[in-house]
């Protein structure tokens, strides 16, 4: 496909995902064929163990819009996105998991809800995880957001549109995925949510566990207090210098 008629760019973090990888393309395929615009499917395998990467390499036989982007260490999922959002070509990113948690059938709605918004997040209505995985995620959006002072409904929830060009404004760091929202609002974007469908992982292990979440996402929602002080919001920025341009 010509890379400069890309419109929608879908990219999936992969960390040990083989057997998910299949089924969820199948499945995705068809309804982005259905949206007709032209798109491209990103996968970034973040260096995984399994044979993820093969997978991917062999899919791309089958669907010529895949496109492989390959990590050299492990560097999680927030990384993983970034890598995805750099080598993305559509001016509309939809991010999701490889897992087949998320359903693609809800792609056209979070599309639908971008064209008055410049993010639209994901909210797990009926979410099917473990209670210890949810009464900690419930926990942790709550303090997150008394934080930053935000309302986000569903930090975890990574299945999203995004305009491309909102992202360029976004800094990048280990966990940034979960301060997305809160990020682009406090460049002044327009965030919006609506409820997405949630399924059970039936393949492969979920990547995050209280410990590798808690300590870290803690420290980071201080790093929000600082980064809204002290961050630049691009559009902001550039609108004043268009008035005193005019003004001048
Ligand atoms: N992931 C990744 N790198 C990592 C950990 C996770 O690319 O180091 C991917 C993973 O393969 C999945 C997504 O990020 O596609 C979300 O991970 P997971 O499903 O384990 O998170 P959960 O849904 O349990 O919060
Ligand atoms: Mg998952």
């Amino acid at each position: 496909m010509n890379g400069e008629s890309v419109k929608l760019s879908v990219v999936i973090p992969v960390y040990n995902e083989e057997e998910n990888l299949g089924p969820l393309l199948d499945e995705l395929f068809p309804i982005l064929r259905g949206l007709e615009r032209p798109f491209e499917v990103i996968c970034v395998d973040d260096a995984s163990t399994d044979r993820s990467a093969n997978v991917i390499k062999e899919l791309c036989d089958t669907y010529k819009e895949l496109r492989l982007v390959r990590h050299g260490v492990n560097c999680g999922e927030s990384a993983a996105e970034a890598s995805g959002f750099s080598q993305s070509r559509g001016e509309v990113v939809i991010t999701m998991d490889a897992d087949l948690q998320n359903d693609p059938s809800d792609i056209p709605s979070l599309l639908k809800a971008l064209e008055d918004s410049d993010a639209v997040c994901g909210v797990r209505a009926i979410r099917e995880d473990s209670w210890l995985k949810r009464v900690s995620s419930w926990i942790a959006n709550g303090f997150r957001n008394w934080i930053t002072n935000d309302k986000v409904s569903d930090a975890g929830c990574t299945f999203r549109a995004l305009r491309k060009n909102a992202l360029a404004e976004i800094p990048v760091f280990n966990g940034m995925h979960r301060f997305l929202p809160t990020l682009l609002r406090f460049q002044g974007y327009r965030v919006v949510e609506i409820e997405v469908n949630h399924r059970p992982r039936i393949h492969g292990q979920s990547k995050y566990g209280i410990g590798n979440r808690m300590f870290r996402g803690i420290v980071d929602c201080f790093a929000m207090i600082w980064w809204r002080r002290r961050c630049v919001p691009g559009d902001r920025l550039r609108k004043d210098s268009r008035e005193a341009a005019h003004q001048g």
